[in-house]
C-alpha cells in the first residue's frame, strides 16, 4: 500500500500560511524617495483586496506549491484505469519535442513563407490521420473530441442540405456516449436510440427496422463503450448507405484499432479521432485536447477552412471552398498537441501503432479473465480496449460500485469509471492501455479480487472506505450543489 502517500497530504490554502513580515524577493534599496500610492494614482485603481495577499519566504511558496503538484494523482503517479478514457503513459520525448523554440516561438499570424515546417507537421499528420482511419481527408481544427463530433455533424447536416433536405433523425445506440445525443441535438436533429443486443452489440435488423429517409446519420461508437467491437458495421453501413444516410463513427476508442483495422474500410463516412487519448498528449486536468475530423473524398468540399494543402515543396492554406462549414476554431487547431501527435506516430511507426492496439486489447482481456468470476460481467464478450464489470455480486452484501471504487483508494490505485455505460447498472469500466505491464496489471487485479473478498467478510470496510485516505468519502451532492470555489480571508474573518 506504499502509494497511499500520494492520496494523504494535506495542505492549508496559501493565505492561512503566511504571517506578516516574510517576503520572497530581496530588492536593492531603492534609491529615489518613496511616494504615497494614493498620492499618485486615483482611489478607482488602487485594489485594497492586495493587503490580503498572504506574507511568505520564497522556501515556502515553493514548498506549498511542490506540495499541491504532488496532490494531483496523474498517470505518472500510479495506474489509472478510467475506461473510456484511455489514459495511457505519454512518453516524455514528446513533450520535448513539442517545446523545440521553433514550435513555441511561431506565430499564427506569421505569413506562410516563414510557416512551411508547421505546415509540413499539419499537412503530414493530416495523412496519417487518414491513413490510420481510412478517411482521406481531414482537419485538424477541432479542440476535442465533443467538437470533432460537433464538426462531423456539421458537415453531415451541410451535405445533406445541399442534396436538398437536411433530414431530421439521428440514429445512436444505447452505449453512447452522452456527446453523441448532444452533438446531434445541437446541429437539429432528433434523438432515435437504438437498443444493443444481449450481446452488448447493435444488430443489423434493429437499424433496418429503424432506417428511413428521415434520417440523417447513424453515430456508432467502435469499438463500443462496453469494450466491444461493432462487428455487424459492414451491414449496417449498407443499410443506412441504400436508404442515403451517413455513418459517423466516435473513434475515442481507436487506442484498440488503429494499425489492426480502417473505419473507412468498414463503411465508415466520417470519424474524430481524440489525438489526447490515443496520441499523446496528458489529459483530465482540462488542458488542451485535439479531435480531428477524417471524412471520405465525397465529404471534403464541407470541410473546415482552412485546409493544408501542398504544391510541389511548398505549403499552404486553403481558404477558398465554397461548400466550408467555416471555421470550427481559432487558427489551425491546439499546434501544441498536434506535435505531441506528430512525434508520437513517428517514433512508433505503422507497425509500432498496431502493437499499441494489440496490447491494449491482450491487457483489458487479461484484467477480464482474472476478475471474472469475482464480478459480474456485464457481457461475456470478448473485450477490445476494456472490460466493464457490475457490482451485481456484491449487491447482496449492500455494497455497491462506489464502495468498491472507492476501496480502491485504500489500496493505492485511481478507481475506474464507474456507473457509465449506463446500459449497464453499476457499471465498473476498466481500461488498462497498453503502457501497463503484467506486474501492475496483477497488483491491480489482486486488490480487486481482495476487496471483493472483503465485500463477503467485512463489508463495512468497503461502506467507509476509502479509510487510508487523507478524505474520507466526500459529500458528493454538496460539493455538486453547493460548491466553496474561492477563498475569501477576509469572509473568514482571517485577515
Ligand atoms: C472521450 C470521449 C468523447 C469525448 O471526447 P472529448 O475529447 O472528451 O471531448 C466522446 N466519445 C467517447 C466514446 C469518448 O470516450
Amino acid at each position: 500500500m506504499d502509494n497511499n502517500k500520494l492520496f494523504s497530504h494535506t495542505e492549508p490554502v496559501i493565505f492561512e500560511r503566511g504571517s506578516s513580515g516574510r517576503d520572497g524577493a530581496s530588492t536593492p534599496a531603492a534609491d529615489v524617495e518613496a511616494v504615497d500610492v494614493k498620492s499618485v494614482l486615483p482611489a478607482s485603481m488602487i485594489r485594497d483586496e492586495i493587503s490580503d495577499l498572504p506574507d511568505l519566504s520564497e522556501v515556502e511558496v515553493v514548498r506549498h506549491f511542490t506540495r499541491l503538484s504532488q496532490l494531483n494523482y496523474g498517470v505518472d503517479s500510479g495506474f489509472y484505469p478510467l475506461g473510456s478514457c484511455t489514459m495511457k503513459y505519454n512518453p516524455k520525448i514528446n513533450e520535448d519535442v513539442c517545446r523545440f523554440p521553433g514550435f513555441t516561438g511561431s506565430h499564427p499570424y506569421q505569413p506562410e513563407t516563414l510557416s512551411q515546417g508547421n505546415l509540413q507537421l499539419m499537412y503530414e499528420l493530416q495523412d496519417m490521420m487518414g491513413e490510420i482511419s481510412g478517411l482521406p481527408k481531414v482537419t485538424l481544427q477541432p479542440a476535442a473530441g465533443a467538437q470533432g463530433e460537433m464538426t462531423g455533424m456539421m458537415m453531415i447536416r451541410a451535405y445533406h442540405e445541399a442534396n436538398g433536405n437536411a433530414r431530421k433523425k439521428v440514429l445512436i445506440p444505447d452505449t453512447a456516449h452522452g456527446t453523441n445525443p448532444a452533438t446531434s441535438a445541437l446541429c437539429g436533429y432528433s434523438v432515435v436510440p437504438v437498443k444493443s443486443n444481449e450481446r452488448g452489440i447493435i444488430d443489423a435488423e434493429a437499424i433496418h427496422e429503424l432506417m428511413d429517409e428521415d434520417v440523417a446519420a447513424l453515430m456508432l461508437t467502435n469499438p463500443n463503450t462496453l469494450g466491444l467491437f461493432e462487428e455487424n458495421i459492414v451491414e449496417i453501413a449498407k443499410i443506412i448507405h441504400d436508404k442515403g444516410g451517413l455513418i459517423y463513427c466516435d473513434g475515442a476508442n481507436m487506442n484498440a484499432l488503429m494499425g489492426v483495422g480502417k473505419p473507412g474500410d468498414m463503411g465508415v463516412d466520417v470519424l474524430h479521432i481524440n489525438l489526447h487519448k490515443t496520441f499523446s498528449t496528458p489529459h483530465g486536468g482540462g488542458g488542451p485536447g485535439s479531435g480531428p475530423v477524417c471524412v471520405t473524398e465525397q465529404l471534403a468540399d464541407y470541410l473546415p477552412v482552412p485546409v493544408v494543402e501542398k504544391d510541389g515543396k511548398k505549403y499552404s492554406l486553403n481558404f477558398d471552398l465554397p461548400k466550408t462549414i467555416g471555421r470550427v476554431k481559432a487558427f489551425y487547431g491546439n499546434f501544441g498537441v498536434l506535435v505531441r501527435a506528430y512525434a508520437y506516430i513517428l517514433t512508433m511507426g505503422a507497425e509500432g501503432l498496431a502493437r499499441v492496439s494489440k496490447t491494449a486489447v491482450v491487457n483489458a482481456n487479461y484484467i477480464r479473465e482474472r476478475l471474472k468470476g469475482h464480478y459480474d460481467l456485464a457481457y461475456d464478450t470478448p473485450s477490445m480496449h476494456e472490460a466493464v464489470f457490475s457490482d451485481k455480486l456484491q449487491a447482496p452484501q449492500g455494497i455497491k460500485t462506489l464502495d468498491i471504487a472507492k476501496r480502491l483508494i485504500d489500496y493505492g490505485f485511481h478507481p475506474p469509471t464507474i456507473y457509465f455505460p449506463l446500459v449497464v447498472h453499476g457499471a465498473l469500466m476498466i481500461e488498462p492501455t497498453e503502457t501497463e505491464g503484467r506486474r501492475t496489471l496483477d497488483a491491480f487485479c489482486d486488490a480487486m479480487i481482495a476487496i471483493a473478498g472483503e465485500a463477503k467478510t467485512e463489508p463495512d470496510l468497503l461502506k467507509n472506505a476509502p479509510s487510508n485516505a487523507k478524505f474520507r468519502r466526500l459529500d458528493e451532492v454538496k460539493a455538486a450543489r453547493d460548491p466553496k470555489l474561492r477563498w475569501r480571508p477576509r469572509a473568514q474573518g482571517l485577515a
